[in-house]
């Protein structure tokens, strides 16, 4: 299933119930002169819009207005932001709860937080929708109340449960997201196919302490040190998303780039392995990089986003699964961020 990349338009709905929640972003940003930086204390003009969108469309609506504890600029997002946000929402759902929610972010890590937010909330009933914006609000060519709006029309069309990136002309499912462009209306693209599984697969139970292990990305380039490969997989212990050329290769100056990586999955850190590229999904067992990866306990990604694999990552470290069964789901299609099956053996 692709979603449509425009928004359907409104269904009827007697009273749209809307919980919005403001977490910083450039949506709200002001320059004090040394920069654009968040501002807290928005409601006042947030209601304004949500109003406009009343008058406009006819719909009547019951909107519940919330700041986050942190406003930020979401460049400064830790790896909590996205659980924190998740269970924020959650608490809110209370016993009436609401037709969907809307969570105005930054957009450098909107991808990034919807999709861990899309793991957190995958059992809850309605939409989810992010939105910001490029300019901040009241800024001329500002688009923060076009994508206000979009998200709520996105509300209001009932897309059915899930978590989706409102913004410019398109309403994103965010495990599909990135972040493609700093300056277009339309700064997000859906990369890959969205298929989620019929019915969703169950997990295991979460276990252990609750405590997360770091999780971390690395991308590799001409002329990478091994060496800080070696490093980068001893700092996130708890998984590293290796983004690699192509269908899943990278330099293997002799083998102390794979040597680093098998040293890392002795030790239970997960590699997962995923494409630079846009399109397209990576196979382990196509050229000789690949399939020593492979030969070293490296998961192939398939067409998983940077965002999305991150995020799975460090969703499943959080279950205390063991080194077995995160390369099990590492490697299955949870919620549509994986399309297709990735190689796990190269007897093609
Ligand atoms: N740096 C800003 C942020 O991510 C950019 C934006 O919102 O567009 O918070």
């Amino acid at each position: 299933m692709s979603l449509p990349t425009t928004v359907p338009a409104a269904q009827q709905v007697s009273t749209l119930r809307v919980d919005v929640l403001y977490t910083g972003g450039t949506f709200g940003m002001v320059d004090r002169g040394d920069g654009l930086g968040p501002r807290t204390g928005i409601g006042t003009e947030i209601e304004a819009l949500l109003d406009e969108f009343v008058r406009e469309t006819g719909i009547a609506a019951d909107f519940r207005y919330a700041e986050f504890d942190q406003v930020i600029d979401s460049a400064n997002a830790d790896p909590d932001t996205a659980r924190r946000i998740a269970a924020h929402v959650r608490s809110g759902l209370g016993t009436t709860p609401p037709d969907g929610v809307i969570v105005v972010h930054g957009t450098d890590t909107m991808a990034y937080v919807g999709a861990r937010m899309a793991f957190e909330l995958r059992d809850v009933p309605m939409p989810i929708v992010l939105t910001g914006a490029q300019v901040p609000l009241g800024d001329p060519g500002s688009d923060a109340r076009g994508n206000l709006h979009l998200a709520l029309n996105s509300i209001a069309a009932q897309p059915g449960p899930g978590t989706f990136l409102a913004f410019g002309a398109s309403l994103h499912p965010a495990v599909r997201a990135s972040k493609r462009h700093c300056e277009d209306p339309d700064g997000f693209s859906t990369l890959g196919d969205f298929t989620p599984p019929p019915t969703p697969p169950a997990l295991p139970a979460a276990r252990g302490n609750g405590t997360a292990s770091p999780v971390g990305l690395f991308t590799v380039f001409p002329g990478m040190d091994s060496d800080l490969l070696d490093a980068a997989l001893r700092i996130y212990h708890g998984g590293v998303v290796l983004e690699c050329y192509g269908a899943g290769t990278m330099p293997m100056f002799g083998s102390t780039t794979i040597e680093a990586v098998r040293r890392a999955t002795g030790r239970g850190t997960p590699v997962v392995v995923i494409t630079q590229c846009d399109g397209g999904a990576v196979d382990l067992g196509l050229y000789q990089p690949g399939r020593a990866l492979l030969d070293a306990g490296a998961i192939g990604g398939g067409d998983m986003t940077r965002e999305a694999a991150l995020a799975k990552l460090a969703y499943l470290d959080g279950l205390g699964l063991s080194h077995t069964e995160m390369c099990r789901w590492m490697a299955t299609n949870l919620l549509g961020e994986l399309s297709n099956s990735p190689s796990t053996s190269w007897s093609r």
